[in-house]
């Protein structure tokens, strides 16, 4: 044991076994910077988040409450026989997933509220105006929304054009797009032929009067329906006063959207109404979501808003001098108010200047930053709310990082460590790994064949670990292999970009190579490459732009139309490969998105007992009808309401998690049912199916990819990123032909070990001899040393950034001046 570590300073852990561990001990020291290694699918996470995190958890909650206690026998306490000495946990894991809830920088930060109360109390208010509360500085409150846009900054609006989009229709061709389908918009119909309105003519040929009562009126007429009648026999039966089929209550179609789109509980009806409005800047708050009186007071001749819109850095810097003003004298209650304040501000923000997030603004949502940002702005805010002996557990806080944040990363897991809290961080990048006063090493490789302690100790030691995958890449100077860059077969040449931080750049990427993008965080590399790239490209082959935009505040701020030029004729289709979800619910998963379920499901049902039982392949789907369990409806799960608490998801009681019926789990292929499928991981699926050549050719290159240790149908909702990213390269790898495409990654390297980086390598690799292009926006230096060609951004972040500071082969880029890249390429190519 090293003397550094007093004995009872430690956290032991006595037999876990959740996941693939394999029934380990293992003891941790605490108020140290623990970081766990290991190859991806050893069972890090198992062991840090799964069986640390989860009891620190679950002690929590059984102390807070005795149902809650009742729910973790239900889902189950981690497996483990005993953890001594844990203190309370806090988790800082990537987001799985896109966060639901609307937040933006300033309210995760907290830094929202501190501003308002600047503003409330400190800010100056024209001659006779009252006193506005902090809450009246919020747009998310009664107090303080602007009364014209409800606090949104934008109004919704319907007009001709936008509900009628083709006028050539007619009304019963559904000219009115924007009434419901089906039955609805069918009553609709009837009830205008009843009016006498002539449905069978264009549009464009009604009268603009007639049009206008349609679309606008707020009149709500009822009057009798006969359904499936001409309007000649309409026409008739209204005189005659027949009994009608029903009576019809009309809605224009304006009022039918703007009612459904502000009391619909169905988030698809709301989507959808939503696609015949147009949006515009609230006239009178000017998109600035607050009332009058609060757009009023300002602060170093700022409103809250345009404050708000400046980047953290600016904000800082306009707020230092008030903090650091000497202290008013007689009675200036409000000086003595502004300067506390402006220091707390102040000091919170250096936190996150320090973590390289100075670029940001705080009214920049949170959906549309990257996992490694968010992350490592919860990190921020609990830098500076002074826990103490608390236990972090963080899961890759360097992902997004260039190496250069690198550096300010590590300073600030100093800072809580030096406040007395232990670090248990789950890490792959070895500047992190070289700081850690403890490794543990977990391996000897993924699932199965993982799950042991190989290593536990300072540092060093794990020199003389033979089985370590880690100590081979810690050890050795990470030097690659020279290689001389692929010549290109043509270029690309992208001009006037303007978005985000680019202002009319012009880039040129070269053809059949691999080109990694560098650049510090912040400084417009997604910008660049996975906006105005990829929606050029997307232009260009009339591909749709893979993501909807959710809402309109996410789209990017100022962007213009880039020009394509160069030899487009090479190039015939475009791929981007990202990290989002590859599916939003528990019922997508890695087997369905690759389509090898489909042959699985195949091959079940030409089983002797499904033909004579007459399964189908339908009958092995768990989303749809007959041979799912209908309790959970093929899910698995069901989620259980828990009183003040966040709502929890629990095994289904009636399949057991199984997610089918009894009689479709009576099937069995070689022994095995169709939920054991599921429920195998890869590599054990790879030999099970050893003979089925399209489902083999598919685990074959999920394998390549670094995925053997998933499981088939583990829930796109629990995979990381990363994963999701790797299994939509894995399928375009069965896809792709020969030349022609174009590939996209962001960060493709995210939740990898140095061994699986060097098998994706081999993966791009292949792409690119096969003729294609891969355009990687990419930060570990490996991976860069051996592309073809750098375009590095920068110099710095935000308003610094947004140039070209370098591009070449990476020995070119490795002696540009500017280049923050520069030196730490340097040393990658040794
Ligand atoms: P790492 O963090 O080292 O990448 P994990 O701890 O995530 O590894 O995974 C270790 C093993 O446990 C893998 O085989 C993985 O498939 C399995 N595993 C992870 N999460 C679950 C889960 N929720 N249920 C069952 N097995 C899981
Ligand atoms: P990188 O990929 O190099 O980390 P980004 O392209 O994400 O950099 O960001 C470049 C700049 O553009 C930053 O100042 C960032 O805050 C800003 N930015 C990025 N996305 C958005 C967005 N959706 N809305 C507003 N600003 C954005
Ligand atoms: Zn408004
Ligand atoms: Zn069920």
């Amino acid at each position: 044991m090293s003397p550094d570590f007093p004995e009872s300073g430690f956290v032991r852990v006595r037999g876990a076994r959740e996941h693939n561990l394999k029934d380990i001990s293992v003891q941790l020291p605490r108020d140290a910077l623990v970081v766990f290694t290991g190859v991806s699918g050893s069972g890090k996470s198992s062991l840090a988040f799964g069986t640390l995190y989860a009891e620190a958890q679950r002690r929590y909650l059984e102390s807070v409450s005795p149902y809650a206690r009742r729910l973790f026998n239900q889902v189950g306490a981690p497996d483990v026989d005993a953890i001594d000495g844990l203190p309370p946990a806090v988790a800082l894991q990537q987001q799985r997933g896109t966060p639901t809830a609307r937040s933006s920088v300033g309210s995760v930060t907290t830094l929202s509220n501190l501003l308002r109360m600047l503003y409330s109390r400190a800010g100056e208010y024209p001659e006779g105006q009252g006193i506005v509360y902090a809450e009246g500085f919020s747009p998310n409150t009664p107090e303080g929304a602007c009364p014209e846009c409800h606090g949104q900054g934008r109004v919704y609006t319907v007009t001709e054009d936008s509900m009628v989009p083709d006028p050539s229709l007619t009304i019963r061709e559904r000219a009115v797009a924007a009434w419901p389908t089906a039955w609805g918009g069918q009553n609709q119909r009837d009830i205008l032929v009843t009016l006498g309105i002539d449905v069978d003519v264009p549009w464009r040929e009604l009268p603009q009067e007639t049009r206008d009562w349609i679309l606008f009126t707020d009149e709500q007429p009822v009057v009798p329906v006969y359904a499936g009648f001409t309007p000649e026999e309409t026409r008739r039966a209204v005189k005659k006063k027949m009994e009608p089929s029903y009576m019809g209550t009309f809605s224009s179609a304006r009022r039918h959207v703007l009612h459904t789109f502000a009391h619909s509980e169905s988030a698809a009806m709301k989507k959808r109404v939503q696609a015949y409005m147009i949006s515009e800047e609230c006239p009178l708050c000017h998109g600035k979501r607050l009332r009058q009186e609060a757009l009023n007071v300002t602060f170093a001749g700022l409103d809250i808003t345009e404050f708000s819109r400046l980047p953290l850095a600016r904000v800082a810097e306009v707020l230092r001098p008030y903090a650091e003003a000497a202290p008013g004298e007689e009675g200036a209650a409000q000086a003595i108010a502004r300067q506390r304040m402006a220091g707390d501000l102040t000091r919170r923000l250096d936190v996150l200047l320090d973590l390289g997030l100075g670029y940001l603004q705080l009214e920049r949502s949170t959906p549309t930053l990257s996992p490694g940002e968010l992350q490592r702005l919860r990190l921020a805010t609990q830098l500076y709310s002074n826990l103490f002996g608390v236990v972090y557990v963080l899961d890759e806080p360097s992902a997004g990082l260039h190496p250069a944040d690198t550096e300010a990363l590590l300073a600030a897991l100093d800072g809580l460590k030096r406040g007395g809290n232990s670090l248990f961080v789950v890490e792959h990048d070895l500047d992190v790994i070289r700081r850690a006063d403890w490794l543990v090493d977990v391996g000897p490789e993924a699932g199965e064949k993982g799950g042991q302690i190989l290593y536990s100790g300072p540092p060093e030691g794990l020199k003389d670990v033979k089985a370590s995958q880690t100590g081979k890449y810690l050890f050795t100077a990470a030097h690659s292999e020279p290689h001389a860059p692929r010549e290109p077969s043509g270029w690309l040449d992208l001009s006037g970009v303007t978005r985000n931080n680019l202002q009319d750049l012009r880039v040129r990427f070269p053809l059949g190579v691999l080109t990694s993008v560098t650049g510090i965080s912040g400084s417009g590399k997604s910008s660049l490459v996975s906006g105005a790239l990829v929606d050029a490209l997307a232009a260009h082959f009339g591909q749709p732009v893979a993501e909807e935009p959710d809402d309109q505040d996410d789209a990017p701020a100022l962007s213009g139309t880039a020009q394509l030029g160069g030899d487009l004729a090479q190039l015939s289709r475009l791929v981007r490969v990202d990290q989002k979800p590859i599916g939003r619910t528990p019922r997508s998963n890695m087997a369905t998105y690759t389509g090898l379920f489909d042959h699985v499901r195949k091959l079940f049902a030409a089983t002797p007992l499904a033909k004579k039982r007459r399964y189908s392949a339908g009958r092995f789907s768990f989303n749809v009808k007959g041979g799912r369990c209908e309790h959970c409806q093929g899910e698995g799960w069901v989620m259980v309401e828990l009183l003040f608490l966040p709502s929890v998801y629990a095994p289904c009681p009636v399949c057991q998690g199984k997610r089918y019926n009894e009689q479709t789990l009576e099937v069995e292929y070689r022994g095995k049912n169709i939920a054991d499928v599921l429920d195998m991981t890869v590599d054990t699926a790879h030999e099970f199916f050893a003979d089925e050549p399209a489902i083999f050719r598919a685990l074959d290159t999920l394998r390549e990819v670094g995925l053997g240790y998933l499981r088939l149908g583990q829930p796109a909702t629990e995979l990381s990123g990363g994963e999701a990213q790797r299994i939509k390269l894995a399928t375009e790898l069965g896809r792709s032909g020969r030349g022609g495409t174009v590939y996209i990654l962001d960060e493709p390297t995210t939740g990898l070990h140095p061994a699986d980086i060097e098998r994706l390598q081999k993966q791009l690799a292949r792409l690119v001899d096969a003729g294609h292009t891969v355009i990687a926006v990419e930060h570990k230096m490996q991976v860069v040393a051996a592309s073809d060609w750098v375009i590095d951004i920068g110099p710095g972040a935000g308003e610094d950034g947004g140039q070209v500071v370098a591009q070449g082969t990476p020995a070119e880029v490795a002696e540009a001046q500017q280049s923050r890249t520069a030196p730490y390429l340097r040393a990658a190519l040794g």
